[in-house]
């Protein structure tokens, strides 16, 4: 099972009432980017190469619960930024938890054993780790060495402690699928709930602009990757989605599935793109001309996305919307296996040297004094 079944069925009822009610749009996780502020500066992100006054804001518990009640979606991811950095973090997820919200806290894990007294176990409480890879990689894509070791102990510390937690990797070209395997089996032997996956996005604004997937290289990696899978291994996401990456069925984009709130107000038209923003979630749904977006829709920023936050929630729907759903997830979800003969062939092939040409690049001293000097 890939979420705890009282989860599944949570989401379950919801996307099930929405049908019921004709709701064609419908939010199926808010992204609440209480801060952009962060304690690494990932080649790949594209969220904290903001200026100064912009890294130092936050949003306020009260803005926040105004969100989430606006929005009303059954489970909140909290990215950022590094939501563990935000002053009144533990006053936001207590207002979640008072909602029932399931909760996805998104963070690199560097502070998390430091922080964990703050929170207390509960099912709506998930710690979404970022983890890219085995150690080499995950230092190399975070740009900060030591950086897997730090996160290990601090799923360690929050498995100890009674706590959901499970970890998300974005993948870039280059990724090696053998390695992201034997990743795979680590995060298994360490005890984690489950494994979230996505393949990165092409942000303008990312300082490595090179590694970014097109759409088949990503359907190659994907296959490569999930295919002849270990009974072992579990995955916390819709079973669809991940058919999806794997070039087994297509999806529409859905950007309204996963809308997204920050300090600057609600994100059109998605968690990647800023084609502006609305100040409402109502003025969000019935603002934003939905038709630009979406790979089919021509739109080049749009592309070469295949991105949870835009196909997941396309996954989760189709489960929803007829017999035919409801038995294919069933049969991603029972048989796991996905034997695929060519995809070990995929396995065989040779890597480019991706790290070779770009050496790690080191982000010197502690995330306190980073803080400081980011802000
Ligand atoms: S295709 Fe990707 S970038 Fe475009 S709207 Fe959908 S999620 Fe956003």
């Amino acid at each position: 099972m890939p979420v705890p079944i009282s989860q599944a069925w949570t989401v379950a009822s919801y996307v099930l009432t929405q049908k019921v009610k004709g709701r064609k749009q419908y939010p199926l996780v808010l992204m609440l980017e209480p801060l952009y502020r962060c304690n690494l500066a990932c080649a790949g992100c594209g969220k904290i190469q903001y200026p100064a006054h912009v890294l130092k804001r936050e949003l306020s518990p009260e803005e926040c619960f105004k969100a989430v009640d606006e929005c009303g979606a059954p489970m909140v991811s909290i990215p950022g930024g590094e939501p563990l950095m935000h002053s009144q973090i533990e006053k936001i997820v207590e207002g979640l938890l008072a909602r029932r919200k399931y909760i996805y806290l998104c963070t690199n894990a560097l502070l998390l054993k430091e922080k964990l007294h703050l929170f207390k176990p509960s099912k709506y409480l998930t710690f979404s780790v970022h983890l890219d890879g085995q150690k080499e990689h995950h230092d190399f894509s975070v740009c900060r060495e030591g950086g897997y070791e730090l996160a290990v102990e601090g799923i360690k510390a929050a498995l100890a402690r009674g706590f959901r937690v499970t970890t998300n990797t974005t993948l870039f070209d280059g990724a090696d699928p053998n390695s992201v395997r034997a990743f795979f089996d680590e995060m298994m032997k360490l005890g984690v709930e489950g494994m979230m996956l996505s393949p990165g996005y092409n942000y303008d604004k990312a300082p490595d602009q090179k590694h970014f997937l097109g759409r088949a290289r990503t359907r190659r990696l994907f296959r490569a990757m999930l295919s002849n899978r270990k009974p072992a291994w579990r995955f916390n996401q819709s079973m669809l989605f991940l058919e999806f990456l794997m070039g087994k069925r297509d999806f529409r984009c859905t950007p309204w599935g996963m809308p997204t709130y920050s300090i600057f107000g609600w994100q059109k038209p998605c968690y990647l793109l800023q084609d502006g923003y609305a100040d409402t979630f109502d003025e969000l749904m019935a603002t934003t001309e939905w038709g630009n977006y979406g790979t089919e829709s021509g739109n080049p920023q749009c592309a070469n996305c295949m991105v949870h936050s835009g196909y997941e929630a396309s996954g989760v729907d189709y489960t929803f919307s007829s017999l035919k759903g409801l038995l294919a997830t069933a049969r991603a979800t029972l048989f796991t296996k996905n034997t695929d003969e060519e995809a070990l062939l995929l396995l065989n092939e040779p890597l480019k040297p991706v790290h070779a040409h770009n050496p790690l690049v080191q982000i010197e001293g502690n995330p306190e004094k980073l803080e400081e000097t980011r802000a």
